[in-house]
């Protein structure tokens, strides 16, 4: 058999894994590159295989991420069918056409532009109809059922912990009499997120794909965080301010609600927050609320408990969902204290933008972060500690105060990951390490041979490998080649162009006036002359770049 790594190899974006027999060929994931326009670029790339060759998609979760080429994949050609827990196809039907929507915007924005220009016309990466269309192929299976898709191949889903419906996915290939079993992790979840079940304990397994996004990394603990963010909200309410939460529409909203609801019974404490509205302003997060209470049977106990006292988790008293657009632009038509819980969790597209507009420079407000914010977004600059934002092309003081709440990650981090290795009985042969940037997979890959001693493979993107029979692994070089090369180049320019920064701002950090000053006037006319040269070759750099942008 043939295992190739066609995406989130020393990056975190883009999972997209083929295993194939001589008879059949199997898919893991299909996700979007989502990131700097570079590494989006790639999702224009031709697929590493024939998609109308491929028999199954086995899908670990609906994140974008994961799910996103999806409606490309069956847009060329693609006629198998996509397997994935019953609450994962819930929420692709949500997440998809949104995805679409937005694909279909970019472009139409960008032909704007190209149409004034007499330029020809883009089209976008897929359709709504591509996506409403390959949502058919779509089957929902049982967690912990072995499902016999061929004679050779058996799978089965298991918890992964991650966000509602994430499985780890154990695949048994049987060639020659022989079986090998392979699991893929998908993105491992920690214990006791709310709502949803722990990561399944594995035991055995001949070789791993594993997840590595805090291979290197810890945590701060769940309970802390939550008590921290509700002492933020009280402080804020009590000076008569208003509390915005940047937060991403499915799995993090629906945790903030489940939050929310829990404290309505805790009488002595968070009585200012009990008082006030709490809006939830993002049409997707409402979409997904609702596929949650579709699902709650995959809840885990604690969630379990509040349905059955009566309580529904994901509702509470002083909830008010908006999806309207007028209902949204009423929520800041009075000066009263609020709560409000919009998206994008990363405020760079989305309602959130609006309420930051008419939010962020007041000075008794509060913005509380309770996710990973991205370089290059807002979200990112405000907590950075920006003073002043352009949003909608207008400058706002940042006079709120801003707030970031690490612990709400979907990701386990390194002692998740270690004991999520560690439970095997029988520990794997090799683990591949994918979806994590390569500080923390290299960190993790250390740590794993010292402490389990077991081999770890960091795949590049495009590379391919054969298991033999005695389960003895091969690189296999070069059919693939195109595709590496290809993506390689990109990801040197990236690095390269972060790297640059980098050295930019050590250059300005180091040029204080104690060196200037004892430098004589012919060093400093010397260092100008090299500034000028080196901003000379950046400007031409841009342009190059910019132009490359605007087409
Ligand atoms: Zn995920």
């Amino acid at each position: 058999m043939k295992l190739s790594f066609y995406g989130a190899c020393q990056t975190v974006t883009g999972s997209n894994y083929l295993l194939e027999t001589n008879k059949i060929k199997l898919l893991i994931d299909c996700g979007l590159f989502q990131g700097s326009k570079a590494i989006k670029a790639m999702n224009y790339n031709e697929f590493g295989y024939r998609p109308e060759e491929i028999d199954y998609l086995l899908l670990t979760h609906a994140h974008i991420d994961h799910s996103g080429r999806i409606p490309l994949l069956y847009k060329k050609g693609f006629t198998g069918s996509v397997l994935c827990t019953k609450a994962t196809k819930g929420l692709c039907e949500i997440m998809l056409p949104d995805s679409a929507h937005i694909q279909e915007s970019n472009a139409e924005y960008k032909n704007r532009k190209r149409k004034r220009a007499g330029e020809a016309l883009l089209e976008p990466l897929y359709t709504m109809d591509d996506a409403v269309s390959c949502l058919n192929s779509f089957q929902g299976v049982q967690y912990n059922t072995v499902i016999e898709l061929s004679d050779e191949i058996k799978v089965r889903y298991r918890d992964a912990g991650h966000i509602l419906g994430s499985a780890c996915i154990e695949v048994w290939v049987t060639e020659n009499d022989k079986t090998t079993k392979i699991i893929f992790s998908g993105d491992l979840g920690k214990k006791n997120t709310p709502i949803i079940k722990d990561p399944f304990q594995f035991e055995e397994t001949d070789f791993l794909i594993m997840e590595s996004t805090y291979g290197n990394k810890f945590h701060e603990f769940h309970e802390n965080s939550t008590e921290k963010m509700f002492y933020e909200i009280e402080q804020t309410l009590k000076n008569k301010g208003t509390v915005i939460i940047p937060s991403f529409a499915v799995g993090r909203t629906q945790e903030m609600i489940y939050a929310f609801n829990k404290i309505e019974s805790i009488k002595e404490k968070w009585n200012a927050i009990k008082k006030v509205p709490v809006y939830v302003d993002s049409p997707l997060a409402i979409s997904a609320t609702e596929v949650f209470k579709q699902n709650m049977d995959s809840f885990d106990d604690e969630a379990k408990k509040y349905i059955l006292e009566g309580d529904n988790p994901l509702e509470f008293d002083n909830l008010i969902y908006t999806r309207t657009t007028d209902e949204s632009k009423e929520i800041n038509f009075n000066d009263s204290s609020k709560i409000i819980i919009s998206s994008s969790g990363m405020c760079d597209a989305g309602r959130i933008k609006h309420h930051l507009k008419h939010n962020l420079w007041k000075e008794n407000n509060t913005v509380l972060f309770v996710g990973y914010q991205a370089e290059g977004t807002l979200g990112r600059l405000l907590v950075d500690g920006a003073k002043q934002v352009k949003i909608f092309g207008e400058t706002i003081d940042v006079r709120a105060k801003i707030v970031m709440i690490d612990g709400f990650s979907g990701h386990g981090d390194r002692t998740d990951l270690d004991q999520f290795i560690e439970s095997f009985k029988k520990k794997p042969e090799k683990i591949f390490l994918v979806h994590g940037e390569i500080d923390q997979i290299n960190g993790f890959s250390q740590r794993i041979d010292e402490k389990f001693k077991i081999q770890t493979i960091i795949p590049e993107l495009g590379q391919e490998f054969s298991i033999g029979s005695e389960n003895q692994l091969n690189k296999v070089v070069g059919t693939e080649g195109k595709i590496r090369i290809n993506h390689d180049a990109r990801i040197t320019l990236m690095n390269y162009a972060s790297k640059l920064k980098d050295k930019m701002h050590d250059m300005s950090e180091i040029v204080s006036y104690d060196i200037i000053n004892k430098l004589d006037d012919d060093s400093i006319k010397k260092i100008i002359s090299q500034y000028k040269k080196i901003d000379n070759e950046v400007d031409d750099l841009v342009k190059i770049l910019e132009r490359t942008s605007n087409e």
